[in-house]
Parts: C-alpha cells; structure tokens; sequence
C-alpha cells in the first residue's frame, strides 16, 4: 500500500468512526499569522507599457484622484467610457490632461481596461510617452481571479482550492517581502507570476464559483517551519518533481516541501511525454541566444548532472574543432532549445542534430497541476493533495 493509499484509508475510517464528513473543502482552525484586514496586491495589468487603453469605470459614484504630480480630484456618477493615454504634461482621460503622473481611480463597483472587467482600484503611472496600468485589489479577489486560468477548466473543488492555497501563498509572500508596501506593483499578470485576468476567467468558466472556492480556503496558506513559502507549480511534473534547486528557484529555506516527489496523477496530461529534434544549428543558436556561445561542429549533449525525479541540473555540450565542453544548467539548456521541460530522458544523435526526448511541462517544482486535478477528481481533498506534492508543509491563516 503505498504511502497515499494508506493516507486514504485512514482518513476514511477516520471519517466511518467520527461521521464528520467536511460538507465544502477541509476544517482550517488554524490560528491567524498576521491578523488585520486582508491586504491589497498590487498587479501590472498587460506586461509592457501601453501609449494609450480604452476604460470604462462602471458603477453609481466613482473618483479618480492624483497621487503624483499636479493635485487633481475628479468625482462622477455613471458609467463612463474613457481613452487613457500619456497627455503633454500628465495623464490624460479623454480630452483632459489631468497633470498628475500618477492617478487612483477608485468606482463604487468595476472598472473595465481594454474590455476586461476588474474590482478593486486602477493605478495608473505615466512614464515618458506610456502608461502603466496597475490593479489594487485585495488579496481574496485576486486569488478568484488566478484560479480559472490557472487550473483547468474541467478541474473540480478540491483542485480549485487547492490551487487558491498556493495562489495565495504566493501573493502573500510578494506583498509582505521587504519592501514591498513601496513598490509600484508586486505581481504581473502573466506566468512570470500568476495568470490573473480579473473577474473575466481565460477559460469558459463561471465566475461565482472560484468566489466559493476561494472563500471556503480564505487567508490559509502554505507554511514550512511556520513562516510561508514559495509555494511553487508547474503544470505537468511528467511523474516526478524536483526541488528547487535544480530548477533555479530560491526555495527561501523551504527545502523540505521543495525537494520533489513522486506523482502518478499527470499521465493523462496531454504534455506528459515530450519529444523534440533539434538541428546543430538550432543548438549553437539557441546556446548563443542564453551567452553561452559555442562554435560548431556539436559532437555531442549529455545530461551530466541530474536532481530530484531525474529532471536534468546539468546539461554538457561538446563542440568545436578541439572538443570543448560548454556546461549550463538543466533549466537554461531547457529555454534555449524550447523544450517543453528540462526533464530530459533520451538524447540520441542523428544526421545534422539530435533527437530529445522527455517528459512533463514546466519547471516542475512544488504541485503538479494536472496531478492535483487527477487527484481531486479521485476524492482526495485539497490539504491531502497539497501535503503530497509539498510534503511536511503545514498550514497556517494569514488573517
Ligand atoms: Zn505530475
């Protein structure tokens, strides 16, 4: 009986003798880490900045106020539909320039950036000739807002509120770092961070209930040693995780939740196996695009280092007329030949490049996602789920 199994049939027998039955989700009673209200994060709306974006803010009363450059206050009722842009002096809303370099617009109810809808506040930040769009908003609401695009769209609760855990965790960390009260924003939107798209999912999902599934795990988070850490995912661990280290991420001490672990869930997932030719050419382009320049001939790539699960921590490339050997990490290697993963089980020769073949999709850190989805349709909950991909983690409340 493996390890889960056994897990499974204590909690059942736990659960035949108790008759507790948890009606939505696990029991936290869990003593808060930092009681208070719960904190805003800061998102950068769109990556890059923009000249100019189409915005509606919607609801009975709203106000945009300067919080940089020229005192400006502005109050409304009713929607209204606007183009921001970078004016002569400061920000300018449809045919005013307002003269603050930075603007808080704060409605009664949402606002709309490009056609998608957001809560909380929109902080606007000129620089030079464009705009920075910033979403304030509390972190509950951020966390709805990551969990349809971050989990699949046929997922169910326990996947979902699994995943709102390590959202939150992760947003949690950003927004309570050092320095962080001072920063203009703390996240992205995009897999740099979390792919966050506001009260409009990615996906064809509803979004009333990510609201529950959010709500029913509201301010728990991942603990090891009874601090938070970073909590980290990837889509497809292609049957086993790896620790930290071995992808270059900073486990921040948590070594022990981040060290890797089996995972027999993800073999359903399209991105399971992987396998890619790449020509010579591609391996010297590829190698020059990350500075480490080779030149051809390539005689040959060997994984020479590997950690946790077999994911490659090290990856060697003889080249050149004297046969040197250029080492990089399993994870560069990985972006410069746009594998899917760095978790690398057969490279074999063949005329003009090589074939590589591997498996999974992602850095392959912390839970798996299409795991957890395998294991939450299966029954598990999400404290089981995320106790098997971040092994001896707890769980603490931050409010
Ligand atoms: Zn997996």
């Amino acid at each position: 009986m493996t390890r889960i199994h056994r897990r499974r049939a204590l909690l059942t027998l736990a659960l035949l003798v108790g008759g507790l039955l948890p009606a939505c989700g696990d029991v936290y009673d869990l003593p808060a880490l930092a009681a208070g209200e719960v904190p805003t994060i800061r998102v950068l709306l769109g990556g890059r900045k923009r000249r100019q974006a189409t915005l509606r803010i919607v609801g009975q009363a709203w106000v945009v106020t300067s919080e940089g450059g020229q005192a400006f206050t502005r109050r409304g009722r009713g929607d209204v539909n606007a183009l921001v842009r970078a004016g002569a002096r400061g920000i300018a809303i449809g045919p005013d320039d307002t003269g603050a370099t930075i603007l808080r617009v704060h409605p009664d109810r949402h606002f709309e950036l490009e056609g998608i809808r957001y809560a909380g506040d929109l902080l606007l930040r000129r620089e030079q000739d464009r705009i920075r769009f910033v979403n304030e908003v509390d972190v509950e609401t951020y966390v709805t807002g990551v969990i349809p695009n971050e989990m699949a769209p046929q997922a169910s609760a326990a996947a979902y509120r699994a995943q709102a855990v390590a959202a939150r965790t992760y947003g949690w960390i950003r927004v309570s770092a050092p320095g962080a009260a001072g920063r203009p924003w703390h996240v992205t939107d995009d897999q740099s961070s979390q792919v966050y798209t506001g009260l409009d999912p990615r996906y064809e999902v509803r979004y009333a209930p990510m609201v529950e599934h959010a709500a029913s795990t509201a301010g728990v988070v991942l603990t090891w040693k009874s601090r938070p850490f970073p909590a980290y995912y990837s889509s497809t661990c292609g049957g086993h995780t790896t620790d930290a280290r071995t992808s270059l991420l900073d486990p921040d001490g948590a070594t022990g939740p981040l060290r890797g672990v089996r995972c027999e869930f993800c073999t359903t997932s399209p991105r399971y196996a992987w396998n890619k030719s790449v020509s010579d050419a591609d391996v010297v382009a590829g190698l020059k695009a990350r500075n480490r320049a080779i030149i051809p001939p390539v005689h040959g790539i060997e994984v020479t280092r590997r950690g946790a699960g077999g994911w490659a921590a090290e990856v060697s490339v003889t080249y050149g007329p004297k046969r040197r050997i250029r080492k990089l990490p399993g994870p560069d290697f990985r972006s410069a030949l746009r594998l899917d993963s760095h978790l690398i089980t057969s490279i074999v020769r063949r005329p003009g490049g090589f074939r590589l073949e591997g498996r999974g999709w992602g850095h392959g850190v912390g839970m798996c996602q299409w795991g957890a989805m395998v294991m939450a349709q299966r029954g598990f909950s999400e404290t089981e789920i995320l106790r098997w991909y971040y092994p001896g983690a707890s769980f603490s409340r931050i409010y």
